[in-house]
């Protein structure tokens, strides 16, 4: 068949990651069309859009400073036959071509296309592949845009960490995709901290998927020699893993703000393993299979989050100088967005009209400091009573 045309949804600091790896491994492929569009929320930077920096700088100064992307996902050159009065594309593109217009050239040019796009329609106008890779709280007023838009055989992956609830309780975002854009829906979740992976340092990350083929076509887009792919079809838990990991961070960074050691982190961190596999077979709809926690989305995510991601880091700046998160996220993170704090409210939520609070104590202690006042030095004391102890 044809080739697959991908468009990247999103261009933050794991958005901007994943294209880079993306646009690189389609050029040496068949499977894929060469030219893949990245939405990005405009912004003016200096005196710039961001659009057009990272069109001609090849780089996302904002969210992924200090790395390229490949050209053919900033900017491509492309030969096209220009004639009087009008443009014969050679390829169906997305370019601005009145400039080339006005000169009233004849012949045959390289032009630059323009691939960074900042109309949410024009970049996914055309795709066979979409991947999800936005902050989650703004997942719903994207795929409201993009209703009614998609030609069915379209389908999404999504990288986004966190969830939402619904009148029936928890939401995964992959749901809500699914739901809105009626489009077949797999995950990638991973121990992926995105400036080590667009470094091109090894590591592993997990595809949930439900369908098989998409699966591997999936893995095919994505997997490198530094970045490692095992897909499973325990989608739901991948994602379940991918949000509530997280909200262990926060847990995690509270600890090192008050000065506690590593023995103390490794228990956070296996206390908030045993309440992700506790709320995943509370809440999954199909069969929760214990290995998906083996997987790089389980174990090994929490491990380099409550190391060495965003979340624990915002967490201890919180515990150190009593400023407020979202104070923080500003300070700390210049644009970037915290996934833990509001997950675990969107948790509480879910818990709370279930009445299942109480099996949930350091997710609900995250919940508390974050959002209800409770001292952070009280955390610790949540985690005493818990129900792995009783
Ligand atoms: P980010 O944290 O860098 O967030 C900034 C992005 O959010 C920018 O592109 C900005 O334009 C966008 N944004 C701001 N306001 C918006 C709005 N109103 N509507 C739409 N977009 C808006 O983003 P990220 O790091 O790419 O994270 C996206 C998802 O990927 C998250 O769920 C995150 O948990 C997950 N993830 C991140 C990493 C990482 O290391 N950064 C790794 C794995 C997974
Ligand atoms: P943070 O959002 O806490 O940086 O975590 C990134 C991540 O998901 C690593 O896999
Ligand atoms: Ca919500």
């Amino acid at each position: 068949g044809s080739r697959k045309k991908v468009a990247v949804i999103g261009s933050g600091n794991w958005g901007s990651t994943i294209a880079k790896i993306i646009g690189s491994n389609v050029v040496n492929s068949e499977e894929f069309d060469h030219t893949v569009r990245m939405w990005v929320l405009e912004e003016i930077i200096g005196e710039r859009k961001l659009t057009e920096i990272i069109n001609t700088e090849h780089e996302n100064p904002k969210y992924l400073p200090g790395h390229k992307l490949p050209h053919n996902v900033a900017r491509r050159q492309q030969k096209v036959k220009i004639l009087k009065g009008g443009v014969d594309f050679l390829e169906e593109l997305y370019v601005q071509y009145t400039w080339y217009l006005k000169q009233a050239w004849e012949g045959e040019f390289l032009l630059a296309l323009e691939l960074a796009v900042a109309d949410l329609l024009e970049t996914v106008t055309g795709a066979d592949i979409l991947v999800f890779v936005v902050p989650h709280q703004f997942i719903r007023n994207i795929c409201k845009q993009l209703k009614d838009h998609l030609t069915p055989t379209t389908i999404g992956v999504s990288l986004i960490k966190g969830i939402d609830e619904g009148p029936s309780g928890l939401k995964l975002i992959s749901d809500i995709i699914r739901e809105e854009l009626s489009i077949d829906m797999s995950v990638l979740m991973g121990a992926n901290i995105a400036s080590e992976v667009a470094d091109g340092k090894f590591c592993e990350t997990t595809i949930g998927s439900k369908n098989k083929q998409n699966g591997m076509l999936l893995k095919n887009l994505m997997q490198t020699p530094n970045f490692r792919i095992a897909v499973v079809e325990d989608a739901d838990t991948v994602e379940i893993c991918g949000a509530l990991k997280n909200i262990v961070a926060v847990g995690a960074g509270f600890c090192d703000g008050m000065g506690y050691g590593d023995n103390t982190k490794a228990a956070v961190i296996r206390l908030g393993l045993m309440e992700m596999i506790a709320f995943a077979k509370l809440f999954c709809r199909g069969a929760v299979q214990s290995a998906t926690f083996l997987e790089s989305c389980g174990v090994a995510d929490l491990i380099t989050t409550c190391y060495g991601g965003r979340n624990r880091r915002v967490a201890e700046a919180f515990a150190r100088s009593g400023k407020s998160i979202e104070e923080l996220e500003k300070e700390l993170l210049n644009g970037q967005k915290l996934q833990g704090p509001q997950t675990a409210a969107e948790l509480y939520r879910i818990l709370q009209t279930q009445n299942s609070i109480d099996k949930f104590p350091l997710f609900m202690g995250v919940y508390q400091v974050c959002y209800e006042g409770k001292p952070v030095h009280d955390f610790i004391a949540c985690l005493q009573s818990h129900p792995e102890h009783l």
